[in-house]
């Protein structure tokens, strides 16, 4: 949601790195209600293209069902526990009323399967059954059409330092174990006692008054015995297993000629004998690219032509343990299939993310699974020590997860940053006026 009350489009907006069309008040007021607009052309796996007008159906059936799961918000019981479960519930019941042929009938089944795909790429997660309903409205979409910077999300990072004393950020400096409630010496500050101290992989240590934790949930998850000592009280420790955190990668296919029509933006692929009613599983490395969605096509850049694909899930994480040529080679397979096109051109390059793979990340964003609250997503981010005895604000904890309505975005990240930031500063400086309103 780029728009005015975005941080992040405000930032990138105040650093000029966003175009006239992105800055257009016109972009600015679409309410997209994070759902994704409607395909440009739409491949059934048979061969033949799926007429859109089925798809739009489909899509208002789809989006329609997302829309109502907010009537659940903070309800204290909800007909069945997941998201997913709830849409097949209400899909169930439709399909009754559906009068068309077998066959019709079928092909709005794939069609709504590729949409539940799509929903687990928004939400990071291998099904919507593992999405929690109630919570589930809580998120908060904000109106503005996607856009990008062209030069990455680095330009505007690069943008934020540069007001920094140099030195002031360190790369390449993983951190091994905080350790906190302590009592820690630095030789540059004699007679100076510190509560925290950073150890770092290489064996450096630095001791702080404090510290604001931002890893991703996924590597909190794996690295919860080891990364805190003493270790987390239970009830964050509870929060950080239950609160979940998926997979949706990006692959992107870079090819000589496009073969898709000029004012194409979106191809969704449609798999003719799947549908969201039924639990097949098959053997991940038969069919984890039934998981795709389909790609986005990014607007052609000198004489570079690609297409973006999202995949979530277990497949995705399975995606990642093949090789590039391996991935290469499957996708052109799918399209050439699903064009009905044999000798449709194989992409020249491909290039995709391998979060799950990433040791300092181990997966993409969080969501609230099944079992958790919006209120673990706040218990995350109390500070520690959480009775604040002792040495205050020891450990503060920000980043996407810790951000009860805008997880999973970096204006959540950089929100949750300001906040921990304005945390200490409130400490530290409590009669310092904030200089920027926050959301
Ligand atoms: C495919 C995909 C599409 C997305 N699309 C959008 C979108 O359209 N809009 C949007 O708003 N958001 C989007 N997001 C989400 C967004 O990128 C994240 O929510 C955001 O980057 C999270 O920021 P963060 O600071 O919480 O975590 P991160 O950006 O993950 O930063 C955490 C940092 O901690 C570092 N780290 C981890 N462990 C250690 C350690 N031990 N020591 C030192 N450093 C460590 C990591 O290397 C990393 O640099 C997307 C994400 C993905 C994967």
């Amino acid at each position: 949601g780029p728009s005015r009350g975005n941080p992040v489009f405000q930032l990138a907006a105040e650093y000029g790195l966003l175009g006239e069309k992105e800055l257009s008040e016109e972009n600015q007021l679409v309410e997209t209600g994070g759902h994704v607009g409607l395909p440009s052309v739409s491949y059934a796996s048979s061969g033949a293209r799926v007429s859109l007008q089925l798809v739009a159906e489909m899509a208002t059936l789809f989006y329609g069902l997302i829309d109502q799961t907010r009537e659940f918000l903070h309800a204290a019981e909800t007909p069945v526990p997941s998201v997913g479960e709830y849409l097949k519930k209400e899909i169930g019941q439709h399909v009754t009323g559906w009068t068309e042929d077998e066959e019709t009938r079928k092909l709005k089944l794939a069609v709504l399967n590729s949409f539940f795909n799509l929903e687990c790429c928004v939400s990071g997660t291998h099904s919507m059954d593992l999405v929690a309903l109630a919570p589930f409205g809580e998120y908060t979409v904000l109106p503005g059409l996607d856009c990008t910077f062209s030069k990455g999300y680095q330009g505007l990072t690069n943008c934020m330092m540069a007001s920094l004393p140099e030195d002031t950020v360190v790369f390449e400096k993983a951190v091994k174990t905080i350790h906190w409630n302590g009592s820690f010496q630095e030789a540059a500050f004699p007679g100076e006692t510190f509560p925290v101290s950073v150890e770092c992989e290489d064996g450096d240590r630095f001791p702080v008054h404090h510290v604001i934790v931002t890893v991703p949930l996924g590597f909190l998850k794996e690295r919860l015995d080891t990364f805190f000592d003493p270790p987390l009280p239970a009830e964050k420790a509870e929060a950080i297993r239950k609160i979940g955190f998926g997979t949706n990668n990006k692959i992107f296919l870079e090819f000589e000629e496009p073969f898709w029509e000029p004012d194409c933006q979106l191809i969704q692929l449609v798999w003719d004998d799947t549908s969201p009613l039924e639990d097949a599983a098959p053997a991940l490395q038969d069919a984890w690219f039934r998981k795709l969605i389909g790609f986005v096509v990014l607007p052609a850049f000198a004489s570079v032509h690609v297409l973006c694909g999202f995949i979530a899930g277990l497949e995705s994480e399975f995606m990642e343990t093949l090789s590039d040529e391996e991935v290469l080679l499957c996708l052109t397979q799918v399209l050439r299939r699903m064009t009905g096109n044999p000798q449709l051109p194989a992409p020249k390059s491909v290039l995709r993310s391998r979060w799950h793979s990433a040791p300092y990340t181990r997966g993409s964003y969080s969501y609230v699974a099944v079992g958790s609250t919006g209120g673990d997503l706040d218990l995350l981010a109390q500070p520690l020590p959480a009775d604040g005895a002792g040495a205050q604000l020891q450990i503060l904890f920000a980043g996407e997860a810790t951000h009860r309505t805008f997880y999973s975005t970096t204006h959540g990240a950089l929100l949750s940053g300001w906040r921990e930031a304005d945390r200490l500063l409130s400490l530290w400086a409590p009669q310092v006026q904030q200089p920027r309103p926050r959301l």
